[in-house]
């Protein structure tokens, strides 16, 4: 690896999401705060995915920026730090496009058409047409965000592990074509896998804005206790008196989540001995999410907008020389050196 390469003792990791707005208590807990811890014992680099947004969003992009800047600042509210962590926009790193172009070249249509979300999205998402090219490569662009960061890890959900199979495949492809003075340019990123606990939303579906059941990280209090009230419960509990089961209720699946041992011993014995009522018992799940929400959306409160583009500035001129050093490599292991591109 050439001298330039920013070292780092520390196993590098990258993740990203797509600025589709506000960000719930299902995506911090799928992702953001486990990102979160992984910021002191990796080199971590967490983007926002905007090129991605366009995959499905291309017809109307009014609200991107507004979208973007949303979900910076839940990020900042969730305990990212601009000091420990890179956090950047992605398309403010004009080398993942270029790599894309590439892999592009070398990727079987096969590859893409077989990424599970791929069928799944284009029969589920019918208000859009999904027959467009930009959607179809949307696992290849992934890859190339991933590999243009030369990452050890890619943290991710049991359910996301197919798009880092895909990454790895790529990346092989790309190395038995291409070497740099022997070596391999494109290391294959392993799957860090990380916990995603059941979380339901308020009607105990899998919490998710197309089901209109979430709890947003920037609910005011009062509106977050609102929702806990009307979320469905076990529903063999009819009546007060009737014993329930916390591990067939949504509100139980909330309290594994976020309640500290005492209120969860003191839940699971009123529950099932009738000795509590669900109010009782959602008024302290309540509780226990507004110690996890109250200092989010203190911190989320003490950045203005100015300091917010100023923090996705200086992170995504970081990731762009650490991405042109990987550029540079590639440029050179497919024998395309007079293929200069500046570094901004
Ligand atoms: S007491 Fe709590 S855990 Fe039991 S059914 Fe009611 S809301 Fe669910």
């Amino acid at each position: 690896m050439p001298e330039s390469v920013i070292a780092s003792p520390r196993p590098r990791v990258l993740s990203g999401m797509r600025p589709t707005g506000k960000l719930h208590l299902g995506n911090y807990m799928g992702a953001l705060a486990n990102w979160v811890k992984l910021q002191d014992q990796y080199d971590c680099y967490f983007f926002i995915a905007d090129w991605h947004a366009l995959t499905t969003d291309y017809a109307d992009t009014s609200k991107i920026t507004q979208n973007i800047l949303d979900v910076t600042l839940d990020y900042l509210a969730a305990g990212l730090d601009p000091a420990k962590s890179v956090l950047f926009l992605q398309s403010k790193v004009r080398q993942h496009a270029e790599l894309n172009l590439l892999l592009g070249m070398i990727t079987p249509l096969g590859w893409l058409e077989r990424v599970p979300t791929y069928k799944e999205q284009q029969e589920n998402l019918t208000s859009k047409d999904l027959s467009n090219f930009g959607f179809l490569g949307y696992p290849l662009l992934m890859a190339s965000d991933i590999l243009i960061y030369q990452p050890q890890f890619v943290p991710v959900g049991n359910d996301q592990t197919a798009h880092v199979e895909l990454t790895r495949e790529v990346a092989r492809r790309f190395n038995q074509f291409y070497k740099l003075n022997g070596e391999e340019v494109l290391p294959e990123p392993k799957v860090l896998l990380t916990p995603s606990p059941k979380l339901p939303g308020t009607d105990g579906r899998k919490m998710s804005k197309s089901y209109g059941n979430t709890i947003m990280l920037t609910d005011p209090i009062p509106e977050v206790r609102k929702k806990l009230k009307t979320m469905v419960t076990d529903p063999a509990r009819v009546r007060r008196t009737d014993p329930g089961d916390p591990d067939k209720c949504p509100v139980g699946d909330l309290h594994k989540v976020f309640s500290s041992p005492e209120t969860l011993a003191k839940m699971y014995e009123g529950c099932r001995s009738a000795g509590i009522g669900c109010i009782e018992c959602k008024g302290w799940a309540a509780d226990s999410l507004v110690q996890v929400l109250e200092p989010m959306q203190e911190r989320r409160a003490r950045y203005t907008v100015p300091q917010v583009m100023e923090i996705l500035e200086d992170g995504s001129n970081r990731a762009r020389t650490r991405a042109e050093q990987t550029m540079q490599q590639v440029r050179a292991a497919m024998q395309m050196p007079l293929t200069t591109t500046s570094a901004h």
